[in-house]
């Protein structure tokens, strides 16, 4: 049985939903499904006796590809996110008996470092819209993590609760719920973020370059639709999406190759760092930061650390590290390294996209 949570919105595991879709309900009127696949066969490769109808409304990609109509929820914005490998954002369809309910899936496993926060947008929204026109069951697989995590994110954005006490909140409805490790981390940086997924903030920022670095130790190919846009080419030709403001822009600081004035980054590219802390995330980088000897402690940073871009070519062509040259002088302005380099000021940075200040200027465009 479905657990309640609040009036209209419900937590469950598959096999809650697998009964609604099958007889209906007398209450609910949407599901969200949060399953490794959005396909409704997930149900009957779970219990092959189930045949549960469903009729595709659309599918939305990630970088604003649709499979049906546009509507003004699809994050376009998320033009090059790391996220499920074929770049599936949703599914929306009508499922079940009747096809009378409607059905929005999001791909996602029950992983510590599966990528949950640029689902977070999507699926609230859902919830929200779904609890004013009937009733939503959120559900996962066994009802513990993932719906969980989708819920508490839900009660702190609706209610302007902290991670905890959202979680504490759903526990009282449900007490077993525990989402894992890594989407409660994720579910605090949603806090500190206003309970938004803030796609400008250094916090995510952080986290999107984590993430890639994740993806890349785990063989994901890094080509250039993983890769900012270039903020030297015209907007129009980048592959960027209508809308939202983009890379050219003029109000943000840029930075320039030294030698030719190219634009090289924008400021929002810069990924921040605190001079001077540590990072310790990867194996291989503690081993290399044991074997350094000296220790660096120039307050001042000589780099600055920017997102993977599009003219960066050495990295499309998949090496562990290299240098970073301009792409209209050919001069030397940096280095990256998936693994990791160490700032002047101490600091490990991981993955690293290092530009060495004085090779560049920096102005207003
Ligand atoms: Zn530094
Ligand atoms: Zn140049």
């Amino acid at each position: 049985m479905p657990y309640l949570v609040r009036e209209k919105l419900f937590i469950g595991n598959i096999s809650d939903a697998a009964e609604i879709l099958q007889n209906g309900s007398d209450e609910i009127t949407h599901i969200l499904s949060v399953l490794s696949s959005v396909s409704i066969s997930f149900f009957s490769e779970w219990r092959s006796s189930l045949t549960i109808p469903a009729k595709e409304i659309k599918k939305v990609y990630v970088g604003g590809g649709h499979g049906g109509a546009p509507d003004d929820d699809d994050l376009s914005d998320i033009s090059r996110s790391p996220l499920s490998p074929d770049n599936l954002l949703y599914s929306l369809e009508y499922a079940g008996k009747d096809l009378k309910l409607v059905r929005m899936a999001v791909p996602l496993r029950d992983t510590e470092n599966e990528n949950i926060l640029d689902y977070l947008d999507v699926s609230l929204n859902f919830i929200d819209r779904s609890r004013k026109d009937g009733s939503v069951l959120v559900h996962c697989f066994a009802g513990v993590s993932r719906s969980a995590a989708i819920i508490t994110a839900y009660l702190m954005r609706s209610e302007h609760l902290s991670q905890e006490d959202a979680l504490q909140s759903l526990r009282n409805s449900c007490e077993f719920v525990c989402p894992n490790d890594g989407f409660l981390e994720q579910l605090k940086m949603f806090e500190e973020m206003g309970f938004k997924v803030d796609r400008s903030s250094s916090i995510y920022r952080r986290f999107r370059l984590k993430v890639l670095g994740e993806n890349y130790n785990s063989g994901v190919r890094v080509d250039s639709s993983r890769l900012g846009a270039d903020p030297g080419m015209p907007v129009s030709v980048t592959s960027e999406v209508e809308g939202a403001p983009r890379a050219g822009n003029n109000r943000s600081p840029t930075y320039r190759c030294k030698k030719c004035r190219r634009v090289i980054a924008l400021k929002e590219h810069v990924v921040d760092h605190v001079p001077g802390e540590g990072e310790t995330s990867s194996e291989w980088h503690k081993w290399k930061s044991d074997s350094l000897f000296n220790k660096h402690n120039e307050s001042e940073c000589s780099s600055i650390f920017i997102e993977p871009l599009q003219w960066m070519k050495a990295v499309e062509e998949g090496a562990s590290e290299g240098k970073l040259s301009c792409v209209h002088c050919d001069a030397r302005l940096g280095n990256f390294n998936w693994f990791g380099i160490q700032c002047s000021c101490g600091s490990w940075i991981t993955p690293a996209f290092q530009i060495h200040k004085s090779r560049v200027d920096t102005s207003p465009i």
